[in-house]
């Protein structure tokens, strides 16, 4: 569905895939005028569809939309799209236990800009894949290693949404870290250089004792949606979480360290390199607590589990 500066959008309609008609001076193609989300979509035992908390990606989305100086959908634009498109996609959400569909909800400056300014008409799109588990065989530990050259975010930047231009940012980076043999790369913040920021696609979490800490929002990182929800999870089974800076340094006694995120959904650590010294996470790498924290998210993401926070949506 399309819409003008500061007007409303359609209903969409349903279009097979295919490539779009962009403008060569669209905003988006010029100025990276673009934000995108991410969430999944499972198959229950009972054949019917669930999908993750999507009022969340819908106010995440009109968050970066207002940053961006784009119009956005409102929440229920953007669940009522989420499920027209998953429902006329049924046949690809893959059976329980063998993957997900994954949804990508994408809004852009389409229309023509010459000079830099926001573009004069926007487009929201979504479009589908099945996905298979991240980890065929259960949790696998990634192997990160600590940025010391580039930044994905700077305070007053656009850190803090999900705006395409960060995600070319950390190509380089990541193809980096990838060449040299690990998954990811975990930024530090640019002012301090010291301080844990998140991962290329995910967040970031440090286990000591009964204590999760987690970098607490504040413009240069992504509020996952899984973030938010581990939190919840962590406190409901008595974990102790604190959102406040930590501190590259605390890696080096913590009992565990594992990502969040929707791609990932929690990912134990097996080993951090930092300044070429490498930290490694117990013996196989996979934490009780990560093991605990994945197990209670994903029977609930699944339909496993009770639902007692209403944070999934059932189509049938
Ligand atoms: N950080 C970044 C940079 C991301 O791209 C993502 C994926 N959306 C996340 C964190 C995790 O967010 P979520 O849990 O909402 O998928």
């Amino acid at each position: 569905t399309k819409c003008s500066k500061n007007g409303k959008f359609s209903k969409g309609d349903l279009q097979r895939f295919g490539n779009i008609e962009l403008s060569p001076s669209s905003g988006v193609l010029n100025y990276g005028q673009g934000l995108f989300e991410g969430l999944k979509a499972y198959r229950k035992q009972d054949g019917s569809i669930l999908l993750f908390r999507p009022e969340e990606n819908a106010l995440r989305m009109r968050t970066g939309a207002e940053r961006m100086c784009m119009p956005a959908p409102t929440v229920e634009q953007f669940v009522e799209a989420v499920k027209m498109t998953v429902l006329a996609n049924k046949r690809w959400v893959p059976p329980p236990g063998k993957g997900s569909l994954y949804i990508r909800p994408l809004l852009m400056g389409s229309g023509a800009v010459l000079g830099l300014a926001p573009a004069p008409e926007y487009t929201f799109l979504i479009y589908v894949s099945p996905v298979g588990n991240y980890f065929k065989e259960g949790l696998a530990p990634i192997n990160l290693v600590v940025e010391n050259e580039f930044h994905r975010a700077t305070p007053g930047g656009t850190g803090g949404i999900k705006t395409i231009g960060n995600y070319a940012s950390v190509l380089k980076a990541q193809s980096a870290a990838k060449a040299k043999g690990y998954s990811d790369v975990l930024y530090l913040d640019s002012v301090h250089k010291k301080y844990l920021e998140e991962v290329s696609s995910c967040n970031v979490f440090v286990v000591k004792g009964t204590t999760i800490s987690t970098p607490a929002i504040k413009g240069t990182i992504l509020p996952g949606i899984t973030r938010k929800s581990i939190i919840d999870v962590a406190c409901n089974l008595g974990f102790q979480v604190e959102e406040r800076l930590v501190s590259v340094d605390e890696l080096l006694d913590a009992d565990e360290v594992f990502c969040t995120g929707t791609a990932v959904v929690v990912s134990p650590v097996g080993s951090i390199t930092y300044l070429g010294e490498r930290v490694s996470y117990g013996k196989t790498g996979v934490g009780a607590v990560s093991q605990q924290l994945f197990s209670s998210l994903t029977s609930l993401q699944m339909g496993l589990a009770e639902d007692k926070l209403g944070w999934t949506v059932e189509l049938s």
